[in-house]
């Protein structure tokens, strides 16, 4: 699954600068990298580097390089998956681009060149998190000339397909009452009533204990009165195969390079898979993924999540390859290995600590390719196999994604928030030295000592604070987090660089919580989601607790404009400790009426003059709400026999350019395919 825990969410909710990770502690982006790669509508395009990927052995580079091609094959399947028309659209709307020999800078061009960008982001012609379709600004009539002009050829169903709002408006329709099937555009069906899909799952459900993941790789369509369902796979007359063929090949030198015998059973198995369809072997793939553990290089390519289609059955066609970035994982290793250290050293209560406290270990990756459903937007955390019985009984592996957090972080220096929101230099100063730093560290004590920290009383569960519950769980881990940055341990294990460095995530997280987070809220609405709550409860808790007299922080008006002022950031550290008892005592006995009176009285209403000041602030800053990615280019190098002895990286290329590179060596599947 696309890891939807509180890492995922806290990263991808970030506005300005905040919760995003770096893999190391001591780079910074060479200077000569453009981050900001692009800009249109809500999106912006940003580049990622892949650190460490020269320092790969040519084994390790040479398997990326085949596992990245493999990646880039899948791209047409997931546009066709998307909708029956995508691949028409995207071919003709490409062909117009290349061809036109009218004026590009007009305005109707370059209306036109926007909505071509924005299919490329959504892989198709719904928006990709919307699902709504998204109509071109150029005219039809300029549109149907420039093709008419260019030599491209134009249906009217395909106009209509494109101007048409009526016409395949919803990507993913989850109403109730309405045949979710027949409205909605995916391509997941053809022909079928709701009802009638969901009998034929019903009669082919695999009720064993190992059970296949029927549907998974495949499309339900009626034929004559029957329903039949079409398998992705290269055999025989396969949906896909064309370009899977090329996947399977590709896999297939891959293999040559594999690292270890447990990823060469990986291989062996997708390549299997691929080919037959076979979910047994499906089965047998995923187990050998999850217990592939030692490999540095890993990834994922295939049918994975099943958000796309309305039934909630077929995988969409997605690939992320990745290695293992070691400085981050050691660090979480490190606070794992002194779990206890913390536990018995925290401000909590004794009765709720717990006697034998292991942290969890994160394995931070660094992603070297994305494709298909994770590009150009991604995740940033993966929590893979989705089937709950491998879970159950093999594990799973969940991954952050160290590299992209780190392209987000360093997009948003000098996106204007700090200039803006921060009191004065001096904490912009902090910021830029350690922020990103900082914005790690407190992701990692937050995952593998916040979370597992603590114990509950017999006979208290998690359920007892009801909906309250996952704002308190959060807000002790980040609390737990926030009181350790600060401590001098941090330094003696070498997490951190100074005693200094924790200031600019107090700051960070005072102001988040108390002001600069609003700005995602609508005007008029309260705080609801339970990452938001956390943050409100956590700053607005302190700034109510401060000395009357000499308060450790504070919101201070200047030109009539609200700013934080930390005045005394150990007193700060004092405070978050304080919380952290009580937050910890609601938590471990269960006490709902007091966990509801923290709720209420911090963490949910929005001052709407405070508010209004807030977007008028952020709006013109004008940042994008929605990032996405373009890929490094990889550049192989042979021997005179055929092998890779090297692999060169790039990340020179330009969004519209990668695209219609991609579009032009990795595409092979005809326009419609049924
Ligand atoms: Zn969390």
């Amino acid at each position: 699954m696309k890891q939807l825990t509180c890492l995922l969410v806290a990263a991808l909710t970030l506005v300005g600068c905040g919760n995003m990770r770096r893999g190391h502690v001591e780079t910074v982006g060479p200077e000569d990298i453009e981050y900001n790669v692009d800009r249109f509508y809500d999106l912006a395009i940003l580049r990622y580097r892949v650190p460490d990927f020269e320092n790969l052995s040519t084994q390790q580079k040479a398997l990326i390089y085949y596992l990245s091609e493999a990646a880039l094959w899948g791209r047409d399947i997931l546009y066709d998956q998307n909708g029956r028309y995508n691949l028409r659209v995207r071919r003709t709307c490409e062909a117009l681009y290349n061809q036109y020999e009218g004026d590009r800078e007009s305005e109707q061009f370059q209306l036109f060149e926007k909505y071509l960008k924005r299919v490329w982001f959504s892989n198709g012609i719904h928006h990709h998190y919307a699902e709504d379709k998204f109509l071109p600004e150029c005219t039809e009539q300029w549109f149907r000339t420039a093709c008419e002009q260019s030599g491209v050829a134009l249906t009217d169903e395909l106009v209509r397909v494109l101007f048409d709002p009526t016409v395949l408006p919803k990507k993913v329709c989850q109403d109730a009452g309405k045949d979710l099937l027949q409205a909605s555009a995916c391509n997941y069906y053809e022909g079928l009533t709701q009802r009638e899909a969901e009998d034929w799952y019903e009669q082919h459900k695999d009720t064993s204990d190992e059970p296949r993941w029927i549907g998974l790789n495949s499309k339900l369509v009626k034929r004559d009165g029957q329903v039949v369902e079409r398998v992705y796979r290269t055999e025989g007359d396969g949906l896909y195969r064309e370009a899977l063929q090329h996947v399977v090949e590709n896999l297939e030198k891959a293999l040559q390079y594999a690292e270890t015998d447990e990823q060469r059973l990986v291989l062996q198995k997708l390549i299997a898979f691929n080919r037959t369809g076979d979910l047994t072997t499906f089965n047998e793939y995923a187990i050998a993924w999850v217990r592939d553990l030692n490999s540095r290089v890993d990834f994922v390519n295939g049918f994975t999540e099943v958000y796309g289609d309305p039934l909630g059955i077929t995988g969409a066609w997605e690939s992320m390859v990745n290695f293992r970035d070691e400085v981050a994982t050691d660090r979480t290793r490190t606070l794992s290995a002194n779990a206890q250290w913390f536990e018995d050293n925290s401000p909590t209560d004794k009765k709720y600590k717990k006697k034998e406290c292991r942290g969890v270990t994160a394995k931070v990756i660094t992603a070297a390719m994305l494709g298909g459903d994770c590009y150009p937007a991604t995740p940033i955390g993966i929590n893979l196999p989705n089937a709950n019985w491998i879970r159950k009984n093999y594990g799973s592996k969940s991954v952050t994604i160290a590299n992209l957090t780190e392209a987000y972080y360093l997009a948003s220096q000098g996106d204007g928030m700090n200039e803006e929101f921060y009191l004065s230099d001096e904490e912009r100063r902090l910021a830029k030295e350690y922020g990103a730093l900082m914005s790690d560290v407190h992701v990692d004590l937050h995952e593998c000592l916040g979370h597992g920290s603590g114990q509950l009383m017999p006979g208290v569960t998690k359920d007892n604070l009801r909906e309250h519950g996952s704002t308190l769980e959060e807000a002790r881990a980040d609390l737990f987090s926030l009181y350790y940055m600060a401590d001098p341990k941090l330094v003696e294990l070498g997490i951190v660089p100074d005693e200094e460095a924790y200031k600019t995530q107090y700051y960070h997280q005072l102001l988040n919580g108390a002001m600069t987070q609003l700005v995602r809220v609508e005007l008029g609405k309260n705080i609801e989601e339970s990452h938001m709550r956390d943050r409100a409860l956590i700053a607005r808790w302190v700034l109510a607790h401060v000395d009357s007299v000499r308060p450790e922080a504070e919101i201070i008006v200047r030109d009539g404009k609200h700013y934080l002022r930390v005045n005394d950031y150990q007193g700060v550290r004092r405070l978050f400790g304080q919380l952290l008892a009580i937050v910890q005592e609601v938590v471990s006995t269960g006490d709902y009426a007091r966990a509801c009176q923290l709720v209420e009285d911090y963490a949910v209403q929005v001052d709407p003059a405070l508010h209004k000041e807030l977007l008028d602030r952020y709006q013109p800053l004008g940042i994008a709400p929605y990032k996405g990615f373009v890929n490094p280019v990889y550049q192989p190098v042979f021997d005179a026999d055929g092998k890779i002895k090297d692999v060169l990286i790039r990340y020179d290329e330009g969004y519209a350019e990668q695209h219609l590179r991609y579009s032009r060596d990795y595409s092979a599947l005809p326009d419609i395919n049924d």
